[in-house]
């Protein structure tokens, strides 16, 4: 590889220096031997040739992804996806993938969803890429919440795999049998869930690291109703310094429940407590919103409303309804505005449409559950009284609306939301407290 990179001015769109100039940086890119920042910059400012600029951003946006910040990478995604946009063939197709496979991992599972559609949509002669585009879609789906159409998807991807050899049915046999573990005691069975986690263990080197492997053991453990092994394997999770992550909220939670189902409920309210603090805490900025929704909801549910957890569970459930509202508005900005997805369809508004239905039904979920909560008057003048100079949003739990500025309640849908991750406390509006009271004063 000691071949100098091409010269800018030699890639011609019109002749063939631009696909020798293509295939160069594509050979670059897979040999680890990536053309310098300088030289993508060069064709991305000097190339007349939309694919090219297109294919150079996408690989800078590949070299800020793993050298710096994954987040960073997301603009030069985008443009590189606009540049690429229509061209069809291959250069398009690994823009939708990677990109896809960005959001999965920042936690942007509308766009990761909508990618993976478009992905699926032109790989349908390449069962390979199809395949990964359907992978994508349902790790966007499980992060969604909809379990019953990302295991749809595992259960077709199962057939393609068959008829895959070689590299590609590695690739795809590793991630689909993470993805049927990730979905155990949802829609995938014990079985299905402990032959693909035997596939992981015997699979070699897989680029899976060692507490994920845990993770998956503490996971198929529990959902075999193994609870002593469940935390058994939790335990190797342990660690002091460990940076907060999805997989340690998750791995909280699951030994949160198998304490329960050990009857060791003052361990379990203590590492629920530790749960909820983290997830209070503005760190949690590292879970998306659409993961607070569900391990909190989950949490509030399984330790319950006894005297004893009465006040975790309703912190909880405000957890869940903060992430609940992030999940509608971002779906609000999608409706509105989504820079570089030009090739949305109709179906893609649909579907959008949808989860943000999906999202301002959970949210209602939460609030009447925490309603319940609030049921008695002392709760209730307590949450009446929440202070509204605090940096919090306050959410009536009966109505539903929040107070916006001036102390007006509003609907989801007309409130501003400010930039960033919120905090919530729930209370009552004027209108509720007054109705609620009545109600509980009233001879039964
Ligand atoms: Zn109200």
């Amino acid at each position: 590889m000691d071949q100098p990179l091409p010269n800018v001015a030699d890639l011609d769109p019109a002749g063939p220096g631009d696909i020798a100039g293509i295939r160069r940086l594509f050979e670059c890119a897979r040999s680890d031997q990536v053309p310098g920042d300088d030289f993508l910059a060069e064709v991305i400012a000097r190339s007349p040739c939309a694919r090219l600029r297109g294919e150079a951003r996408l690989m800078l946006g590949m070299m800020v992804q793993i050298r710096e910040d994954p987040a960073a990478a997301v603009p030069h995604f985008t443009r590189g996806l606009r540049d690429t946009w229509g061209s069809g063939g291959s250069i398009e197709r690994r823009a939708v993938i990677n990109f896809s496979i960005l959001c999965v991992s920042q936690q942007r599972p509308l766009e990761a969803m909508l990618l993976a559609r478009r992905g699926r949509a032109i790989s349908a002669a390449d069962e390979f890429h199809a395949a990964i585009s359907d992978l994508n879609l349902a790790a966007a789906l499980m992060a969604l919440g909809d379990f019953q159409r990302a295991t749809e998807l595992l259960r077709a991807v199962d057939e393609v795999a068959d008829r895959l050899r070689g590299g590609e049915r590695r690739y795809v046999d590793v991630i689909r049998h993470m993805y049927r573990i990730a979905a155990a005691y949802e829609n995938v069975s014990v079985e299905t869930a402990r032959a693909s986690l035997q596939y992981l263990e015997s699979a070699g080197e897989t680029g899976i690291c060692s507490s994920t492997m845990w993770c998956f053991r503490a996971r198929v453990a529990f959902a075999a109703g193994e609870m002593e092994d469940a935390v058994c394997a939790l335990q190797h999770l342990r660690s002091p310094d460990e940076p907060w992550t999805e997989a340690i909220a998750d791995s909280l939670l699951l030994e949160v429940r198998a304490y329960l189902r050990l009857d060791q409920r003052e361990q379990a309210l203590a590492l629920a407590l530790t749960l909820i603090e983290r997830l209070e805490a503005p760190i949690s900025d590292s879970i998306s919103p659409g993961n607070r929704l569900e391990t909190a909801r989950v949490l509030a549910e399984e330790i319950g409303d006894r005297p004893d957890s009465a006040d975790l569970a309703r912190r909880a459930l405000a957890i869940a309804a903060t992430g609940a509202l992030e999940r509608i508005w971002q779906a609000d900005r999608f409706r509105r505005d989504l820079p570089g997805f030009e090739f949305l369809t109709g179906e893609d508004r649909r579907v959008i449409d949808e989860y943000h239905g999906r999202f301002t039904s959970a949210y209602g979920d939460v609030l009447s559950q925490m309603a319940r909560f609030l049921a008695s008057p002392e709760e209730l003048a307590r949450s009446h009284a929440a202070d509204p100079s605090e940096q919090l949003i306050c959410v009536c739990a009966w109505c539903q609306r929040i107070r916006g500025p001036e102390g007006l309640w509003l609907d989801v849908g007309e409130f501003d939301p400010p930039g960033g991750s919120v905090r919530m406390t729930h209370g009552a509006c004027e209108p509720c407290f007054e109705e609620t009271l009545a109600v509980l004063a009233a001879p039964v």
